[in-house]
C-alpha cells in the first residue's frame, strides 16, 4: 500500500479545515488537505449567513473567492479531492496518520498531526477516542431550498428573516435574500421533536405554502444536513491530533452558525501547528495552546447560548410574539443574547423571568 508523509494532514475542506490548512502551510508545515467530495464547497450546505467581522478577523479577501480553499492552495497546501479518510493510524497512544481511499486506491497518509475537520459528529475524532456523538436534543436537522421567482407583487426585505415557534419546533425558519427574486429559505428542527426526519420537509413546505410572497416560487436546489446545538466539546486535542470547527462543536447552539467560529479556530490551530512544527512537538501538551486559545475566544458564549437554547425551546408562540413586540418598540443595539435579555428585562421583566441567570 502506498504511503505519503506530511507534517499535517487535515481531513475535511470545509471552512474550518481550509483555514487550518492555510495557516499551517503558511507557517511552514508540509500540509495536505483531503476532501471526500469531488468539489470543495459544493453542494453549499449553508444559508450563507456570516457576520462580516469574521472575514476581517481571519484576513480573507472579501470577494466571491473568499472561501478558505483557494487561500489554502495559494499558501502551499496540497489538496486532494475524492479522498476519504477511512480509519485512523494509531501507535502507542499517538495518532500517526489516517488510512484513506482516493478513487479506488487505498493509502496511508502519515503525519505528525492529523486535524479532524470532518464536520459534526466527527468520525475521525471518534476513531481517535473523542466523544463526538450527540444526543437527539442537541442535533438540529436542517433543510434549505434556494427559491427563485419569489416576491412578485410583494415587498421583499433586504434583511434576513427568522421565524420562531411551532412553525419550526425548537428551531427556526430563515429567509436570507440573495437578490430581489431569490432567497435561501430553510428550516432547522430539533431531532427530538420529530417522529421521522423527513417531517422536516413538511414543516418547511407548509410554511412556504402560507406565505403569499412564495406563491410562484420554484426551487433551484435543495440541501439537507445536521447541525450540532450541543455545548462545546470537553477535549479537542490529543497526541498527534486536534479537532476543529463543527467536529469540535464550535457552532453556536442558538443560531446554528458555525462558519465564523470554525474559521477563527482554524486560523488559531494552523498557527499553533506551525509553532509545533518548529519544535517538532505535536504532543497533547503542545497542542493545548490551541485548545486554550479557542476556549478563551469562544467557549463562554457557546456554553451560555447552549443553556439559553434549552430555555428558548420551552417558549410558546405567544411568548415569542411578546418578546419580538417589545424589541420592536424599544430597539436593541447589539444582537447578542445578553443584550436582548437586558433590553427585555428593563422593559418587561416578567417576560424574561426564565432567563434571569443569563442577565
Ligand atoms: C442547511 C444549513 C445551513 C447553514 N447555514 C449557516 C449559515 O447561514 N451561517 C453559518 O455560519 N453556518 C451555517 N450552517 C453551519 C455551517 O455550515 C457549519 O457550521 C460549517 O460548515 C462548519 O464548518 P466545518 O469546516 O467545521 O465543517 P463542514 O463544513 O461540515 O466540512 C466538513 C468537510 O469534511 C468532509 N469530510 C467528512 N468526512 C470526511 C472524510 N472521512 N474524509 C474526507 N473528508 C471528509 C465533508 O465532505 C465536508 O466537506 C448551516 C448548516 C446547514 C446544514
Amino acid at each position: 500500500m502506498p504511503s505519503y508523509q506530511y507534517d499535517v494532514v487535515v481531513v475535511g475542506a470545509g471552512p474550518a479545515g481550509s483555514m487550518t490548512a492555510r495557516y499551517a502551510a503558511e507557517g511552514g508545515c508540509r500540509t495536505l488537505l483531503i476532501e471526500k467530495r469531488q468539489e470543495i464547497g459544493s453542494p453549499v450546505r449553508c444559508g450563507e449567513g456570516l457576520a462580516r467581522h469574521f472575514v476581517e478577523d481571519t484576513h480573507l479577501p472579501f470577494d466571491q473567492k473568499w472561501v478558505g480553499r483557494e487561500v489554502a492552495a495559494k499558501a502551499g497546501a496540497d489538496i486532494w479531492l475524492k479522498t476519504t479518510a477511512t480509519a485512523i493510524l494509531k501507535d502507542d497512544g499517538w495518532v500517526r496518520g489516517v488510512r484513506a481511499k482516493r478513487l479506488e486506491e487505498e493509502m496511508n497518509l502519515e503525519a505528525k498531526c492529523i486535524v479532524a475537520a470532518d464536520g459534526y459528529e466527527s468520525q475521525v475524532g471518534r476513531w481517535a477516542g473523542f466523544k463526538t456523538l450527540l444526543r437527539a436534543g442537541d442535533i438540529t436537522g436542517t433543510l434549505q431550498y434556494r427559491l427563485t421567482n419569489i416576491s412578485e407583487g410583494h415587498d421583499f426585505p433586504d434583511y434576513c428573516e427568522f421565524w420562531l415557534g411551532t412553525c419550526a419546533p425548537a428551531g427556526y425558519i430563515w429567509v436570507f435574500p440573495k437578490d430581489e427574486s431569490t432567497a435561501n429559505v430553510g428550516i432547522g428542527v430539533s431531532l427530538d421533536r420529530l417522529k421521522n426526519r423527513v417531517d422536516i420537509k413538511g414543516y418547511l413546505d407548509r410554511w412556504i405554502a402560507q406565505d403569499p410572497r412564495m406563491a410562484h416560487a420554484q426551487p433551484l436546489d435543495m440541501v439537507t444536513g445536521g447541525v450540532s446545538t450541543a455545548p462545546p466539546i470537553k477535549k479537542s486535542v490529543g497526541n498527534g491530533i486536534a479537532l476543529v470547527g463543527d467536529a469540535a462543536r464550535m457552532i453556536d447552539p442558538i443560531t446554528g452558525g458555525g462558519i465564523g467560529n470554525g474559521m477563527l479556530a482554524g486560523m488559531l490551530l494552523g498557527k499553533v501547528l506551525a509553532k509545533c512544527n518548529e519544535t517538532g512537538d505535536f504532543s497533547e501538551a503542545a497542542l493545548m495552546e490551541y485548545e486554550k486559545g479557542w476556549r478563551a475566544k469562544l467557549e463562554e458564549n457557546l456554553y451560555r447560548n447552549w443553556l439559553a437554547k434549552n430555555k428558548l425551546v420551552t417558549l410558546s408562540d405567544r411568548e415569542f410574539d411578546d418578546i419580538i413586540q417589545v424589541l420592536a418598540e424599544v430597539g436593541v443595539h447589539k444582537l447578542s443574547v445578553r443584550a436582548i435579555l437586558k433590553v427585555l428585562k428593563d422593559a418587561k421583566p416578567e417576560l424574561v423571568a426564565k432567563f434571569a441567570e443569563f442577565i
